[in-house]
């Protein structure tokens, strides 16, 4: 039996965590979890999972709950949030918070041994040196939930590193794919939240309208698998059937192929090296489907992408400024206060007002993340 402690239990990768800790009532067990602000749906999981702790975003909630489940341990805040990360009782960390509210919590849960498997892809792009090394010297394992980095990981079992000619991380283009540039500066925000392949959060879809997502997927795997990013490529491929490929240098390519069900890379990483059955899962049909599609990513076309390459190559506080201005911005779109095409003006601004400062410590990575939201913000 393995127990899970979730954060970001209330989001879309949370629910989904849950579905399969539902379903295998054998395998695992909610231990701990942490939420932001839905109580509504924290009392459901709490009465269904009964979860021996329980972190909430604010104090009023916390307050709340407590005098409701008088059997259940409550905390709240930042400190909350890393008490669930660190529960002992916990034997691996699902980390699916939203945003680089996930960083301490990843490397306070890496110092004490936790086995991580970690969707929050804003802590390894904002600070990936540091928990990278982190995870180095606690001999942590960090299982990637990600689709196109549990198909890297998938295709690279039983390979070794030296061997591995490029990464080809897939991408399915997002809600506007055939969109020109022209048609995109009307774009509401209804018609980006709605993502042709794969049902989302809210940030991260938008994320895949303006590539960005593939661009914090870039600087996620440069840390992941530790390869120059000369060594990452970016594929359009509009099926989402191929979740990302191993070129070696034999030429051979190894890939991982599923239907877009993001509760496939997230039970890999909680029964990993096993695999059980996915519960109603839908089986990959290729006859039915036919065809897959690959085409060349155009980076003018995409400026985020562009971007995401040049501060992650740029390194230092760079990525950070990046996903600090892109996570404010797409805030601002989403509460339509800017226009799409703003959220890649925002970041462009942001990136060339910084200055570069490298091998960055947790506190100068804590407050060039603040500077930036407060710029990205004054812009507004
Ligand atoms: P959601 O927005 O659906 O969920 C985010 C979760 O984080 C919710 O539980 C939310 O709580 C909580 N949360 C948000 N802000 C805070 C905060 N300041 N303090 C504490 N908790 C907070 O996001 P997703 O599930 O889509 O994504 C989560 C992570 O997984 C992201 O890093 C994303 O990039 C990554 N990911 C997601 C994929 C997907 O298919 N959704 C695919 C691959 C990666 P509440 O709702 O209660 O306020
Ligand atoms: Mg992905």
């Amino acid at each position: 039996m393995k127990k899970i402690s979730l954060l970001g239990a209330t989001g879309s990768i949370g629910i989904q965590t849950l579905d399969i800790i539902r379903e295998h009532p054998g395998e695992f067990r909610l231990a701990a979890m942490s939420i932001g602000k839905n109580i509504e749906l924290a009392r459901k999981i709490i009465v269904e999972f009964q979860p021996e702790l329980v972190s909430v975003q604010n104090y009023s909630d916390f307050d709340t709950l407590k005098a409701e489940f008088p059997h259940t341990n409550f905390t709240y805040g930042d400190e909350g949030i890393i008490e669930a990360a660190i529960y002992e009782k916990a034997d691996i960390l699902v980390n699916a918070v939203l945003g680089s509210v996930g960083l301490n919590p990843t490397l306070q849960a890496i110092e004490c041994g936790k086995t991580i498997a970690i969707a929050n892809k804003e802590t390894l792009v904002t600070a990936g040196h540091l928990v990278m090394e982190a995870a180095r010297r606690n001999y942590v394992s960090l299982l990637p939930v990600d689709s196109e980095h549990s198909a890297i990981f998938q295709s690279l079992q039983g390979e070794r590193e030296k061997n591995i000619e490029r990464l080809i991380l897939t991408a399915s283009g997002g809600s506007f794919r055939d969109r020109t540039r022209n048609e995109l500066e009307q774009v509401t925000v209804e018609e980006a939240l709605n993502h042709p392949n794969w049902s989302m959060g809210a940030k991260i879809t938008i994320d895949s309208a303006t590539m960005m997502n593939k661009g914090l997927e870039v600087i996620e795997a440069h840390w992941l698998f530790n390869l120059p990013y000369e060594k990452i490529d970016v594929l359009l491929h509009k099926e989402s059937i191929i979740h990302s490929m191993v070129e070696f240098h034999d030429s051979s390519i190894i890939a991982q192929l599923g239907t877009p069900d993001m509760r496939v890379p997230i039970q890999y990483a909680l029964t990993y090296p096993e695999r059980i059955p996915l519960p109603s899962g839908h089986r990959l049909d290729l006859a039915k489907i036919g065809q897959l599609h690959f085409q060349e990513m155009d980076l003018s076309r995409f400026r985020c992408l562009h971007f995401a390459y040049e501060a992650g190559r740029a390194g230092g506080t760079m990525p950070t400024v990046l996903n600090a201005a892109n996570e404010t911005a797409v805030a601002a779109f989403l509460e339509g206060k800017i226009r799409f095409l703003q959220i890649e003006d925002l970041v462009e601004k942001a990136l060339d007002n910084h200055q570069a400062i490298n091998y960055p410590s947790l506190s100068t990575i804590q407050e060039v993340d603040k500077e930036t939201r407060q710029y990205v913000q004054s812009l507004l």
